[in-house]
């Protein structure tokens, strides 16, 4: 099953052709939906939007929870459920599109939905992600022979397989391709309205109340956070409200300021939407281009982060499978990691320590505390973050290793490509280049203090940061007092 679709053939990849009888009818289209939690701007709703009203079938979303994925606690989890919660009931009243939501795993879940709904195509987004592409080649082989699936890269603005064939050295060996391919891809999104043909009514009732705070009591070591709404409407406003809005109010000081950890708001703030796929990178890229004329530079320098190095992450994780390991480093850093392995650390702080940011270092303890408590560490400061945890344990091995568990456990964009690569940019010199060989790092670039002195205000940082874990610290004992008093007036 496969019609001429609106979107272009190049963003779909068939990973298995449904050998369909032709005395048999079409059944119907199943997106599920796993990375790009979104009804607006989704070429992977589009696309199985358009195959279902081609083939006059109907058309559902599933969504598949899993009992654990990485890591994601309270904080992740009750961002994401909120955000989808939104999206149950946006895509049934504006799309009339029914929403399922599974729990468990999805190598059991999905096969068993399309075979109770008989379906015939099966339509997902696009992970790079180890083990989400594994679960679909095992998709593959337990669906029916009759089942076709294909796989929409909704994510990337230039479909990860079409921008390079092959894993790119660094940012100047993608940016040509995707520059030259952006006038055939960065383009607007077509219209989308309800389906022709409507869902048989069923029951797809979820008690979102009731999962959310299982869910959130079950992860509370890493709590949720106040000041990050979930859900698309959220996202457009963080990206062009009338109030904040990045490209409203705040582009002009992104060329000027976004490396200063002391002026967060000098950043999008877009990462856990894009990471959530609550809003589409192409969206943002449009409007960021609609914008040009008044801040060249600053939108010059937020197109580069958002479609180039994140997608050149995304090239990373899909052409090497050991992209969050020592292995998947490039040989020369290997080399020189290795050989610099037994060198004398002047520290050598356990995972527990860091993670309680109990360092000899007041910069590193304040960016593991904004991480901790504040969810999103600035951009800046995770390199040196994770810089000096090579700097302070064992190994690059074991160095990788706890900066991924801390920044997959605590930032609210973790457990994404952008977090795997720029760990091992930091710690493995992924992407970058050789520098002066020095103790411990080899090769390796290096961040020091000192650098950061001169950068900017690092005692402004520390105290900043001081003053936002007295403020979430004062903010949960209120709220404990009050269930408290609640508890007892009951
Ligand atoms: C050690 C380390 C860990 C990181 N972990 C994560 C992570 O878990 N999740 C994550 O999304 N990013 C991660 N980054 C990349 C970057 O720091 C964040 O994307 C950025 O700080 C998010 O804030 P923003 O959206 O306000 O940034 P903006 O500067 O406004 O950027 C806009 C978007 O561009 C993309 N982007 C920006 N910088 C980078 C980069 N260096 N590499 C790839 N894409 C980029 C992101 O999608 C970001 O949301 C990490 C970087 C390092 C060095």
């Amino acid at each position: 099953m496969a019609y001429p679709s609106s979107v272009q053939s190049g963003r779909v990849r068939v990973l298995k052709e449904g050998s369909r009888p032709s005395d048999r009818e079409m059944g119907p289209v199943v997106y599920w939906m796993f990375r790009d939690q979104r009804l607006r701007d989704n070429w992977a709703l589009i696309h199985a939007v358009d195959q279902a009203n081609k083939a006059s079938v109907p058309v559902a979303v599933g969504f598949n929870l899993f009992d654990e994925f990485l890591g994601a606690k309270a904080r992740q989890l009750g961002f994401m459920l909120r955000g989808l919660q939104q999206l149950h009931r946006d895509i049934q009243d504006t799309l009339h599109i029914p929403f399922f939501l599974f729990q468990g795993e999805a190598i059991e879940t999905i096969p068993t939905f399309l075979e109770e709904c008989g379906a015939s195509l099966l339509v997902t987004d696009f992970s790079p992600l180890r083990e989400v592409q594994s679960w679909k080649d095992e998709i593959c082989k337990r669906v029916s022979d009759s089942v076709s699936i294909h796989e929409v890269d909704a994510h990337n603005v230039v479909p990860v397989w079409v921008a390079s064939e092959k894993l790119e050295y660094s940012a100047k060996t993608l940016r040509g391709k995707i520059n030259k391919l952006l006038p055939e891809y960065l383009i607007d999104f077509p219209k989308m309205g309800p389906p022709i043909k409507k869902w048989a009514a069923t029951n797809c009732f979820v008690d979102w109340e009731n999962l959310i705070t299982e869910v959130v009591r079950k992860g509370a070591e890493v709590p949720e956070l106040e000041w990050c709404e979930p859900g698309e409407n959220a996202a457009m406003e963080v990206l062009m409200g009338s109030k904040s809005g990045f490209l409203t109010k705040r582009l002009k000081n992104y060329s000027t300021d976004r490396n200063n950890p002391l002026k967060p708001k000098a950043l999008s703030g877009l990462s856990p939407y894009l990471h959530f796929g609550q809003i589409s990178a192409q969206r943002c890229a449009i409007e960021a281009r609609n914008v040009r004329k008044l801040c060249p530079q600053a939108v010059d320098a937020f197109l580069e982060e958002l479609i180039v190095r994140r997608e050149l992450a995304d090239n990373f994780c899909f052409y090497q499978p050991q992209y969050d390991s020592l292995q998947g480093a490039w040989e020369w850093a290997r080399k020189t990691l290795l050989v610099h392995a037994p060198d004398k650390r002047e520290h050598i702080y356990t995972r527990e320590q860091l993670e309680k940011a109990q360092t000899a270092d007041p910069l590193w303890n304040a960016s593991q505390l904004e991480m901790v408590y504040g969810g999103k560490m600035h951009g800046f400061m995770r390199m040196y973050w994770a810089k000096k945890i090579l700097e302070w344990t064992s190994g690059p091995e074991d160095a990788l290793a706890i900066s991924i568990y801390l920044n997959d456990k605590y930032e609210i964009d973790g457990r994404d490509p952008n977090g795997y690569v720029g760990c091992m940019w930091s710690i493995c010199g992924v992407h970058d280049q050789g520098w002066q060989e020095r103790p411990v790092f080899g090769k390796i670039r290096y961040m020091n203090y000192a650098g950061c002195k001169r950068k900017f205000d690092v005692d402004g940082y520390i105290a900043y940061v001081k003053r936002l874990v007295g403020e979430i610290k004062k903010r949960k004992a209120e709220t404990l007092l009050n269930e408290k008093k609640k508890e007892l007036r009951i």
